[in-house]
């Protein structure tokens, strides 16, 4: 047999080919959807697997397109380095997997996302860990709900639905106090908005597939931790529990990224137009818009966010008389030009009702305690002329309060 590899009697359909030899190199970066990569003989993955050569092994492990993504996250939140994940929860279970142990307790603000919500009261207490849920925007509250056993503090920045807002700056020296891990959930915000790691976050994570793709067509997370220890425990629990992300997902997310801080700047831009908008119709009772007078977290909000408030307004429609569905439903099919679907941060304004979606796990009771009544519509606004918005918020408003009568 001859010694060339490229020589006919050598070649064969099932052998791949190094790719042609090329002066140019691609402007776009390529998806590598390979889940194993070769080496030259054993020293050479060995030099790999130890850190002493840049490399990857199997895809699980690592691969090109998920460091780009992270190397780029991590560079707009300010820290060294982090991991990409196969989604938002997956980034927030590879915290909880990584870096607790059986026994241990975590103080939760009590307006997560709602499946956060659902892994912190329904799954952990399986495992053998314990969750506290209390209102993140209370320093003193949350002080008052740790124990011997608490290893950590989670809290969204500005929480869902309600756009509450979380005393970041308190908590940060509460966690310092007392010697905890501080998790904070940075989707809302993102890193144009508000950067936890200079507000003494340990732990900052995010579902990428809101308005860091901003396309809605991938679903992926991320998590970084300040200290090395932290990062290497949550790195191998993504690895070991097969929480990594896919190649073709990250190269969308990768590529969303490009456009992403027009696209905050001016989903901020409508939010706060909007808000100012829906303030101004009969048939809607209360805006929630962070940072605006009547928004009742206004102080933390404008010293936190010194103005990025971001692309969410929440607003409660007056449905009464109708006891509250009905009035909600013909909100929705005379607003059918804009999404009603339970996400947010695409490019295009999308609705959702947390009654009947993220909350509906909960008793009418429980979502009225956090300010979730059936008329209660969160808006993630998005990028289109925001005249077209207001005209289209007026019409199906106005088609709500028609039936009212
Ligand atoms: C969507 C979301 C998550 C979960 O992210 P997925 O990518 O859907 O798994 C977590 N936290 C917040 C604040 C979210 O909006």
């Amino acid at each position: 047999m001859s010694s060339d590899s490229k020589t006919p009697d050598n070649l064969s359909v099932v052998r791949r080919q190094e790719p042609p030899a090329s002066a140019t190199r691609s402007l776009v970066t390529p998806i590598f959807p390979s889940v194993v990569f070769r080496a030259e003989d054993a020293d050479a993955l060995d030099a790999v697997y130890e850190g002493r050569a840049q490399g990857y092994s199997y895809a699980r492990e690592g691969h090109p397109n998920a460091s780009l993504l992270a190397d780029k996250l991590s560079w707009m939140e300010g820290v060294e380095a982090g991991v990409v994940t196969s989604s938002g929860m997956s980034a927030i279970s590879a915290v909880l997997l990584g870096l607790l142990k059986a026994g241990d307790h975590i103080v939760a603000g009590n307006q997560l996302y709602g499946r956060c919500l659902r892994l912190l009261t329904k799954e952990l207490p399986r495992l053998g860990f314990e969750a506290t849920l209390v209102d993140a925007s209370d320093a003193a509250a949350v002080a008052a709900a740790i124990r011997p056993e608490t290893k950590f503090l989670l809290v969204e920045v500005v929480a869902n639905p309600t756009l509450r807002v979380a005393d970041i700056k308190g908590l940060a020296k509460l966690a310092k106090d007392r010697g905890l891990i501080f998790v904070v959930d940075n989707t809302f915000t993102t890193p144009r908005g508000f950067r936890p790691f200079e507000h003494g976050a340990d732990v900052v994570v995010h579902s990428v597939t809101k308005l860091l793709a901003g396309h809605s067509d991938a679903t992926l997370g991320y998590v970084a931790a300040k200290d090395p220890a932290h990062h290497q425990a949550i790195n191998d629990a993504v690895v070991t529990w097969g929480l990594n992300a896919s190649p073709f997902d990250c190269w969308l997310a990768e590529r969303g990224l490009n456009t992403f801080e027009l696209r905050f700047d001016r989903a901020q831009e409508n939010a706060k137009a909007l808000a100012d908008h829906l303030r101004g119709l009969s048939g809607v009772k209360l805006v929630l818009y962070p940072g605006e007078e009547d928004h009742p977290d206004k102080a933390l909000a404008r010293d936190l966010l010194q103005g990025n408030y971001s692309h969410m307004v929440s607003f409660e429609l007056a449905v009464d008389r109708s006891g509250g569905r009905d009035g909600v439903n013909r909100f929705l099919r005379a607003a059918s030009n804009i999404a009603f679907a339970p996400t947010l941060g695409d490019v295009g304004t999308t609705i959702s009702h947390p009654a009947s979606s993220s909350h509906r796990g909960l008793s009418e009771e429980e979502r009225l305690s956090l300010g979730i009544s059936e008329g209660f519509i969160r808006v993630s606004v998005g990028i289109e002329d925001i005249e077209l918005l207001k005209r289209e918020f007026t019409a199906a408003v106005a088609a709500m309060a028609q039936g009212e009568n």
